[in-house]
Protein backbone atom coordinates (compact mmCIF):
# COMPACT_ATOMS: atom_id res chain seq x y z
CA UNK A 1 0.00 0.00 0.00
CA UNK A 2 2.63 2.61 0.83
CA UNK A 3 4.69 1.80 -2.73
CA UNK A 4 1.40 2.12 -4.34
CA UNK A 5 1.03 5.60 -2.36
CA UNK A 6 4.40 6.22 -3.04
CA UNK A 7 3.66 5.68 -6.75
CA UNK A 8 0.56 8.20 -6.89
CA UNK A 9 1.94 11.14 -5.24
CA UNK A 10 5.49 11.41 -5.40
CA UNK A 11 6.15 12.55 -8.59
CA UNK A 12 4.76 15.29 -7.16
CA UNK A 13 6.61 15.55 -3.94
CA UNK A 14 9.89 14.20 -4.55
CA UNK A 15 10.22 13.23 -0.91
CA UNK A 16 12.00 9.98 -2.25
CA UNK A 17 15.65 9.83 -3.88
CA UNK A 18 15.35 6.21 -4.25
CA UNK A 19 12.72 3.59 -3.98
CA UNK A 20 13.71 0.52 -2.43
CA UNK A 21 10.95 -1.70 -3.58
CA UNK A 22 12.40 -5.57 -4.14
CA UNK A 23 14.39 -5.18 -0.80
CA UNK A 24 10.96 -3.71 0.99
CA UNK A 25 8.77 -6.51 -0.52
CA UNK A 26 10.99 -8.84 -0.03
CA UNK A 27 11.33 -8.28 4.32
CA UNK A 28 8.05 -7.50 3.77
CA UNK A 29 7.06 -11.58 2.70
CA UNK A 30 9.69 -12.39 4.93
CA UNK A 31 7.77 -11.38 7.67
CA UNK A 32 4.63 -12.76 6.24
CA UNK A 33 5.90 -16.20 6.23
CA UNK A 34 8.00 -16.12 10.09
CA UNK A 35 4.40 -15.07 11.46
CA UNK A 36 2.79 -17.81 9.39
CA UNK A 37 4.76 -19.94 11.15
CA UNK A 38 4.30 -18.97 14.53
CA UNK A 39 7.30 -16.61 15.16
CA UNK A 40 7.72 -14.29 17.71
CA UNK A 41 8.18 -11.20 16.26
CA UNK A 42 9.14 -7.54 17.19
CA UNK A 43 6.18 -5.47 17.35
CA UNK A 44 7.26 -3.20 14.43
CA UNK A 45 8.25 -6.30 12.34
CA UNK A 46 6.79 -5.13 9.04
CA UNK A 47 5.71 -1.83 9.42
CA UNK A 48 7.92 0.28 6.81
CA UNK A 49 10.44 3.24 7.19
CA UNK A 50 11.90 5.33 4.79
CA UNK A 51 15.44 6.66 5.65
CA UNK A 52 16.92 10.23 5.26
CA UNK A 53 19.45 10.06 2.47
CA UNK A 54 22.54 11.10 4.66
CA UNK A 55 21.98 8.03 6.28
CA UNK A 56 24.34 5.04 4.98
CA UNK A 57 22.78 2.06 3.36
CA UNK A 58 24.35 -1.48 1.85
CA UNK A 59 23.45 -1.88 -1.83
CA UNK A 60 21.01 1.14 -1.91
CA UNK A 61 22.97 4.50 -3.31
CA UNK A 62 23.45 7.23 -0.54
CA UNK A 63 23.64 11.26 -1.83
CA UNK A 64 23.18 12.81 0.78
CA UNK A 65 21.41 15.23 -1.38
CA UNK A 66 24.70 15.72 -3.30
CA UNK A 67 25.67 15.85 -7.11
CA UNK A 68 29.26 14.85 -5.53
CA UNK A 69 27.61 11.44 -4.24
CA UNK A 70 25.72 10.74 -6.98
CA UNK A 71 25.95 6.53 -7.93
CA UNK A 72 27.55 5.85 -4.94
CA UNK A 73 26.67 2.58 -3.38
CA UNK A 74 27.70 2.27 0.27
CA UNK A 75 29.17 -1.03 1.45
CA UNK A 76 27.76 -1.21 4.72
CA UNK A 77 24.27 -0.38 6.93
CA UNK A 78 25.06 2.68 9.29
CA UNK A 79 24.10 1.05 12.91
CA UNK A 80 20.61 2.03 13.09
CA UNK A 81 20.03 0.36 9.77
CA UNK A 82 21.00 -2.66 10.83
CA UNK A 83 18.99 -2.50 13.88
CA UNK A 84 15.88 -1.27 11.53
CA UNK A 85 16.80 -4.99 9.37
CA UNK A 86 17.00 -6.81 12.48
CA UNK A 87 13.63 -5.45 13.62
CA UNK A 88 12.90 -6.81 10.25
CA UNK A 89 11.31 -3.47 9.12
CA UNK A 90 11.05 -3.04 5.37
CA UNK A 91 13.00 0.11 4.08
CA UNK A 92 11.25 1.73 1.67
CA UNK A 93 13.67 4.15 0.34
CA UNK A 94 16.26 7.01 0.72
CA UNK A 95 14.31 10.22 1.51
CA UNK A 96 15.44 14.04 0.04
CA UNK A 97 17.19 16.32 1.71
CA UNK A 98 19.02 19.96 1.86
CA UNK A 99 22.75 18.95 0.54
CA UNK A 100 24.53 17.33 3.12
CA UNK A 101 21.71 18.66 5.54
CA UNK A 102 22.36 22.11 5.17
CA UNK A 103 19.54 24.27 5.02
CA UNK A 104 15.87 24.51 6.14
CA UNK A 105 13.80 23.98 3.37
CA UNK A 106 15.18 20.91 1.13
CA UNK A 107 15.68 23.25 -1.74
CA UNK A 108 19.81 23.10 -1.29
CA UNK A 109 18.89 19.29 -2.66
CA UNK A 110 21.06 18.65 -6.11
CA UNK A 111 17.85 16.56 -6.91
CA UNK A 112 15.10 19.21 -6.74
CA UNK A 113 13.13 20.51 -3.41
CA UNK A 114 10.85 18.64 -1.85
CA UNK A 115 6.90 19.99 -1.66
CA UNK A 116 4.75 20.34 1.49
CA UNK A 117 1.46 17.88 1.09
CA UNK A 118 -0.24 20.20 3.02
CA UNK A 119 0.09 22.83 -0.04
CA UNK A 120 2.90 22.15 -2.86
CA UNK A 121 3.81 25.54 -3.51
CA UNK A 122 5.15 25.63 -0.07
CA UNK A 123 8.74 23.99 1.12
CA UNK A 124 7.76 20.94 3.80
CA UNK A 125 10.88 22.47 6.10
CA UNK A 126 14.70 20.74 6.11
CA UNK A 127 16.92 19.53 5.85
CA UNK A 128 15.14 16.67 6.33
CA UNK A 129 12.01 17.61 4.15
CA UNK A 130 11.83 14.34 2.62
CA UNK A 131 11.48 11.97 5.71
CA UNK A 132 8.47 14.77 7.51
CA UNK A 133 6.51 15.09 3.68
CA UNK A 134 6.64 11.40 3.00
CA UNK A 135 5.49 10.67 7.15
CA UNK A 136 2.55 13.80 6.44
CA UNK A 137 1.64 12.69 3.21
CA UNK A 138 1.19 9.06 4.03
CA UNK A 139 3.43 6.99 1.56
CA UNK A 140 5.51 6.24 4.81
CA UNK A 141 4.31 5.29 8.44
CA UNK A 142 7.95 6.46 10.07
CA UNK A 143 10.84 7.45 8.74
CA UNK A 144 14.42 8.40 10.13
CA UNK A 145 15.47 12.08 10.35
CA UNK A 146 18.72 13.83 11.45
CA UNK A 147 19.43 17.03 13.81
CA UNK A 148 22.20 18.96 13.76
CA UNK A 149 20.21 22.17 14.29
CA UNK A 150 16.72 21.41 14.24
CA UNK A 151 16.73 19.25 10.98
CA UNK A 152 14.04 16.77 12.65
CA UNK A 153 12.09 19.23 14.73
CA UNK A 154 11.39 21.83 11.92
CA UNK A 155 10.12 19.72 8.97
CA UNK A 156 8.29 18.08 11.77
CA UNK A 157 6.30 21.61 12.71
CA UNK A 158 5.41 22.66 9.13
CA UNK A 159 4.51 18.98 7.85
CA UNK A 160 2.22 18.71 11.08
CA UNK A 161 4.09 15.52 12.01
CA UNK A 162 5.91 14.48 15.42
CA UNK A 163 10.35 14.65 15.05
CA UNK A 164 11.75 13.61 18.01
CA UNK A 165 15.96 15.22 18.38
CA UNK A 166 17.03 12.24 20.76
CA UNK A 167 19.88 13.08 23.96
CA UNK A 168 23.47 13.31 21.76
CA UNK A 169 24.51 9.53 21.93
CA UNK A 170 21.48 7.94 22.29
CA UNK A 171 21.35 6.86 18.63
CA UNK A 172 24.72 5.76 17.46
CA UNK A 173 26.39 7.94 14.64
CA UNK A 174 28.10 4.89 12.56
CA UNK A 175 27.07 5.46 8.92
CA UNK A 176 25.80 8.69 9.56
CA UNK A 177 27.54 11.24 6.80
CA UNK A 178 28.58 14.08 9.31
CA UNK A 179 27.99 17.27 8.88
CA UNK A 180 28.95 18.69 12.00
CA UNK A 181 29.91 15.64 14.07
CA UNK A 182 29.44 17.21 17.93
CA UNK A 183 25.71 18.43 17.00
CA UNK A 184 24.44 15.45 14.73
CA UNK A 185 22.07 12.96 16.18
CA UNK A 186 19.45 10.94 13.62
CA UNK A 187 15.77 10.67 15.26
CA UNK A 188 12.30 9.81 14.66
CA UNK A 189 9.71 11.11 12.76
CA UNK A 190 6.37 10.34 12.73
CA UNK A 191 2.24 10.67 12.90
CA UNK A 192 2.16 9.68 16.57
CA UNK A 193 4.42 10.32 19.75
CA UNK A 194 3.66 6.74 20.58
CA UNK A 195 5.11 5.58 17.25
CA UNK A 196 8.26 7.86 17.80
CA UNK A 197 9.06 6.14 21.20
CA UNK A 198 8.52 2.34 19.86
CA UNK A 199 10.67 3.89 16.67
CA UNK A 200 13.53 5.20 19.02
CA UNK A 201 13.59 2.24 21.01
CA UNK A 202 14.34 0.46 18.15
CA UNK A 203 17.05 2.70 16.61
CA UNK A 204 19.18 3.61 19.97
CA UNK A 205 21.28 2.17 22.79
CA UNK A 206 24.70 1.62 22.97
CA UNK A 207 27.02 1.07 20.07
CA UNK A 208 30.54 0.11 20.55
CA UNK A 209 31.64 1.51 16.43
CA UNK A 210 30.80 5.24 17.54
CA UNK A 211 32.68 6.39 20.21
CA UNK A 212 30.58 9.17 22.06
CA UNK A 213 27.73 6.92 22.21
CA UNK A 214 25.80 6.53 25.52
CA UNK A 215 25.93 3.31 27.15
CA UNK A 216 22.42 2.74 29.31
CA UNK A 217 20.88 5.64 31.45
CA UNK A 218 17.83 6.02 29.89
CA UNK A 219 13.78 5.16 30.75
CA UNK A 220 11.69 3.63 28.93
CA UNK A 221 10.25 5.55 25.79
CA UNK A 222 7.19 3.97 24.87
CA UNK A 223 5.73 3.47 29.06
CA UNK A 224 6.32 7.18 29.42
CA UNK A 225 4.77 8.08 26.00
CA UNK A 226 1.59 5.72 27.03
CA UNK A 227 1.13 7.21 30.43
CA UNK A 228 -1.17 9.90 29.51
CA UNK A 229 -0.40 12.24 32.79
CA UNK A 230 1.04 15.06 33.39
CA UNK A 231 0.21 16.30 36.70
CA UNK A 232 2.71 17.88 38.94
CA UNK A 233 5.28 18.00 35.81
CA UNK A 234 6.60 21.17 35.80
CA UNK A 235 6.54 22.79 32.39
CA UNK A 236 8.83 26.25 31.64
CA UNK A 237 8.25 28.58 29.03
CA UNK A 238 11.27 29.91 27.32
CA UNK A 239 11.15 33.81 27.64
CA UNK A 240 13.35 34.60 25.07
CA UNK A 241 11.80 32.10 22.22
CA UNK A 242 8.17 33.34 22.89
CA UNK A 243 7.63 37.15 21.95
CA UNK A 244 8.78 38.87 18.53
CA UNK A 245 10.00 37.01 15.41
CA UNK A 246 7.06 34.41 15.64
CA UNK A 247 4.01 34.32 14.05
CA UNK A 248 0.85 35.61 15.72
CA UNK A 249 -1.20 32.43 15.19
CA UNK A 250 2.32 30.22 15.79
CA UNK A 251 1.92 31.85 19.41
CA UNK A 252 -1.74 31.21 19.82
CA UNK A 253 -1.27 27.70 18.94
CA UNK A 254 1.93 27.32 21.34
CA UNK A 255 -0.50 29.00 24.58
CA UNK A 256 -3.44 26.78 23.47
CA UNK A 257 -1.34 23.74 23.79
CA UNK A 258 0.28 24.69 27.33
CA UNK A 259 -2.94 25.79 28.39
CA UNK A 260 -4.33 21.87 27.92
CA UNK A 261 -1.14 20.62 29.62
CA UNK A 262 -2.12 22.84 32.21
CA UNK A 263 -5.61 21.89 32.64
CA UNK A 264 -4.16 18.19 32.64
CA UNK A 265 -2.31 18.66 35.63
CA UNK A 266 0.74 20.72 34.85
CA UNK A 267 2.45 23.51 36.21
CA UNK A 268 3.20 26.45 33.86
CA UNK A 269 6.60 28.78 34.56
CA UNK A 270 8.22 31.06 32.80
CA UNK A 271 12.19 30.62 32.93
CA UNK A 272 14.99 32.66 31.57
CA UNK A 273 17.26 31.33 29.33
CA UNK A 274 19.33 35.07 28.34
CA UNK A 275 22.41 33.17 26.13
CA UNK A 276 20.19 31.47 23.77
CA UNK A 277 20.10 34.47 21.78
CA UNK A 278 23.87 33.97 21.03
CA UNK A 279 23.39 30.26 20.13
CA UNK A 280 22.08 30.78 16.49
CA UNK A 281 25.90 32.63 15.56
CA UNK A 282 27.56 30.00 17.76
CA UNK A 283 25.62 27.36 15.58
CA UNK A 284 26.61 29.22 12.69
CA UNK A 285 30.64 29.28 13.07
CA UNK A 286 30.91 25.84 15.13
CA UNK A 287 28.68 23.98 12.65
CA UNK A 288 30.78 24.78 9.43
CA UNK A 289 33.68 24.40 10.93
CA UNK A 290 33.17 21.24 11.54
CA UNK A 291 31.40 20.68 8.46
CA UNK A 292 34.49 22.20 6.43
CA UNK A 293 36.77 19.57 8.56
CA UNK A 294 34.57 16.59 7.14
CA UNK A 295 33.60 17.44 4.04
CA UNK A 296 37.46 17.38 3.05
CA UNK A 297 36.67 13.54 2.35
CA UNK A 298 35.32 14.13 -0.55
CA UNK A 299 38.06 15.03 -2.57
CA UNK A 300 37.36 13.21 -6.12
CA UNK A 301 39.45 10.12 -5.23
CA UNK A 302 37.50 7.81 -2.55
CA UNK A 303 33.89 8.32 -3.51
CA UNK A 304 30.88 9.29 -6.10
CA UNK A 305 31.99 11.47 -8.86
CA UNK A 306 35.21 12.33 -10.51
CA UNK A 307 35.61 14.86 -12.80
CA UNK A 308 39.12 14.77 -14.66
CA UNK A 309 40.28 17.91 -16.35
CA UNK A 310 41.39 16.63 -19.78
CA UNK A 311 44.62 19.22 -20.30
CA UNK A 312 45.86 18.58 -16.63
CA UNK A 313 44.57 15.91 -15.03
CA UNK A 314 46.58 15.95 -11.65
CA UNK A 315 45.35 14.96 -8.29
CA UNK A 316 44.79 18.83 -7.46
CA UNK A 317 42.99 20.27 -10.62
CA UNK A 318 40.92 16.74 -10.05
CA UNK A 319 40.01 17.74 -6.47
CA UNK A 320 39.25 21.06 -7.79
CA UNK A 321 37.14 20.48 -10.45
CA UNK A 322 35.13 17.95 -8.84
CA UNK A 323 34.73 19.59 -5.66
CA UNK A 324 33.68 22.56 -8.02
CA UNK A 325 31.04 20.86 -9.76
CA UNK A 326 29.70 18.23 -6.94
CA UNK A 327 29.40 21.03 -4.14
CA UNK A 328 26.18 23.19 -4.54
CA UNK A 329 26.62 27.20 -3.51
CA UNK A 330 24.95 26.53 0.31
CA UNK A 331 27.89 23.88 0.75
CA UNK A 332 30.29 25.63 -0.70
CA UNK A 333 29.23 28.95 1.24
CA UNK A 334 29.67 26.78 4.56
CA UNK A 335 33.13 25.32 3.38
CA UNK A 336 34.43 29.15 3.50
CA UNK A 337 32.53 30.17 6.64
CA UNK A 338 34.13 27.22 8.47
CA UNK A 339 37.92 27.29 7.27
CA UNK A 340 37.73 30.91 7.67
CA UNK A 341 36.55 30.89 11.22
CA UNK A 342 39.19 28.05 11.90
CA UNK A 343 42.13 29.94 10.01
CA UNK A 344 45.03 30.86 11.92
CA UNK A 345 44.50 34.62 13.35
CA UNK A 346 41.02 34.13 13.64
CA UNK A 347 41.08 31.23 15.24
CA UNK A 348 40.15 32.37 18.85
CA UNK A 349 37.74 35.39 18.06
CA UNK A 350 35.16 33.24 16.15
CA UNK A 351 35.28 29.41 16.65
CA UNK A 352 36.93 30.23 20.03
CA UNK A 353 34.13 32.50 21.27
CA UNK A 354 31.54 30.43 19.58
CA UNK A 355 32.95 27.77 21.96
CA UNK A 356 32.30 29.84 24.56
CA UNK A 357 29.29 30.37 24.01
CA UNK A 358 28.28 26.91 23.78
CA UNK A 359 29.41 26.53 27.32
CA UNK A 360 27.30 29.14 28.27
CA UNK A 361 24.11 28.08 26.55
CA UNK A 362 25.11 24.48 28.27
CA UNK A 363 24.68 26.52 31.69
CA UNK A 364 21.64 28.24 30.70
CA UNK A 365 19.84 24.38 29.85
CA UNK A 366 21.23 23.31 33.89
CA UNK A 367 19.80 26.93 35.63
CA UNK A 368 16.29 26.32 34.17
CA UNK A 369 16.06 22.59 34.78
CA UNK A 370 16.81 23.43 38.50
CA UNK A 371 13.33 24.55 38.73
CA UNK A 372 11.44 22.82 35.82
CA UNK A 373 10.94 19.25 34.10
CA UNK A 374 10.59 20.46 30.53
CA UNK A 375 10.60 23.51 28.96
CA UNK A 376 8.85 24.21 25.85
CA UNK A 377 8.98 27.17 22.72
CA UNK A 378 7.02 27.33 19.53
CA UNK A 379 9.60 25.18 16.87
CA UNK A 380 9.63 26.92 14.05
CA UNK A 381 8.87 30.97 13.87
CA UNK A 382 6.02 30.54 11.05
CA UNK A 383 4.33 28.20 9.16
CA UNK A 384 6.00 26.41 6.01
CA UNK A 385 6.85 29.12 3.59
CA UNK A 386 6.92 29.14 -0.04
CA UNK A 387 9.24 27.28 -2.51
CA UNK A 388 11.90 30.21 -3.79
CA UNK A 389 10.83 32.67 -0.72
CA UNK A 390 14.06 32.79 1.22
CA UNK A 391 16.25 30.64 -0.91
CA UNK A 392 18.18 33.76 -1.60
CA UNK A 393 18.46 34.88 1.75
CA UNK A 394 20.66 32.85 3.74
CA UNK A 395 20.51 35.17 6.81
CA UNK A 396 16.47 34.90 6.60
CA UNK A 397 16.49 31.10 6.05
CA UNK A 398 19.12 30.68 9.14
CA UNK A 399 16.58 32.79 10.89
CA UNK A 400 14.53 29.65 10.87
CA UNK A 401 16.49 27.33 13.33
CA UNK A 402 16.24 30.05 16.07
CA UNK A 403 14.36 27.87 18.69
CA UNK A 404 15.79 24.40 18.11
CA UNK A 405 19.60 24.98 17.91
CA UNK A 406 20.19 25.17 21.29
CA UNK A 407 19.11 22.31 22.54
CA UNK A 408 21.93 20.48 19.48
CA UNK A 409 24.31 23.10 21.09
CA UNK A 410 23.80 21.47 24.64
CA UNK A 411 23.46 17.83 23.73
CA UNK A 412 19.72 17.61 24.99
CA UNK A 413 17.00 15.83 23.64
CA UNK A 414 14.03 17.64 21.82
CA UNK A 415 10.49 16.94 20.82
CA UNK A 416 8.00 18.88 18.05
CA UNK A 417 4.58 17.98 18.38
CA UNK A 418 1.74 19.22 15.85
CA UNK A 419 0.47 22.12 18.12
CA UNK A 420 -2.82 22.96 15.78
CA UNK A 421 -3.29 25.34 12.24
CA UNK A 422 -2.08 28.69 12.29
CA UNK A 423 -1.60 31.04 9.53
CA UNK A 424 -3.17 29.83 5.63
CA UNK A 425 -4.71 26.68 7.58
CA UNK A 426 -1.04 25.12 7.98
CA UNK A 427 0.03 23.23 10.80
CA UNK A 428 2.58 24.38 13.60
CA UNK A 429 4.35 22.75 16.23
CA UNK A 430 5.45 22.90 19.86
CA UNK A 431 9.05 21.92 20.78
CA UNK A 432 9.27 20.70 24.42
CA UNK A 433 13.32 20.40 25.74
CA UNK A 434 14.46 17.99 28.86
CA UNK A 435 18.00 17.43 30.29
CA UNK A 436 20.56 14.47 28.63
CA UNK A 437 19.16 11.39 29.17
CA UNK A 438 15.38 12.52 30.19
CA UNK A 439 13.97 11.83 26.52
CA UNK A 440 11.08 9.74 28.52
CA UNK A 441 10.16 13.11 29.51
CA UNK A 442 9.01 14.73 26.44
CA UNK A 443 7.19 10.91 24.91
CA UNK A 444 4.83 11.66 28.36
CA UNK A 445 4.42 15.60 28.11
CA UNK A 446 3.75 14.38 23.83
CA UNK A 447 1.72 11.56 24.53
CA UNK A 448 -0.50 13.73 27.04
CA UNK A 449 -1.09 16.57 24.42
CA UNK A 450 -1.95 14.31 21.31
N1 LIG B 1 18.84 24.42 9.17
C1 LIG B 1 20.02 24.06 9.89
C2 LIG B 1 21.22 24.23 9.01
O1 LIG B 1 21.04 24.54 7.89
C3 LIG B 1 19.86 22.71 10.45
C4 LIG B 1 20.49 21.61 9.70
C5 LIG B 1 20.34 20.27 10.32
O2 LIG B 1 19.80 20.11 11.42
N2 LIG B 1 20.85 19.30 9.64
O3 LIG B 1 22.33 24.07 9.42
Amino acid sequence: AHLARIADVDGELNAFLHVSEDDALATARDVDARRAAGEELHPLAGVPVAVKDVVVTAGMPTTAGSRILEGWIPPYDATLVERLRAARMPILGKTNMDEFAMGSSTETSAYGPTRNPWDTDRIPGGSGGGSSAAVAAFEAPLAIGTDTGGSIRQPGAVTGTVGMKPTYGSVSRYGLIAMASSLDQAGPVTRTVEDAALLHEVIGGHDVRDSTSLDGGFASFTEAARLRDVKGLRIGVIEELEGEGFAPEVRARFTESLALLEQAGAEIVRVSCPNFRYALGAYYLIMPSEASSNLAKFDGMRFGLRVVPEDHPTAESVMKATRGQGFGAEVKRRILLGTYALSAGYYDAYYGSAQKVRTLVQRDFAAAFESVDVMASPTAPTVAFRVGEKVDDPMAMYMNDIATIPANLAGTPGISIPSGLAEDGLPAGIQFLAPAQADDRLYRVGGALE
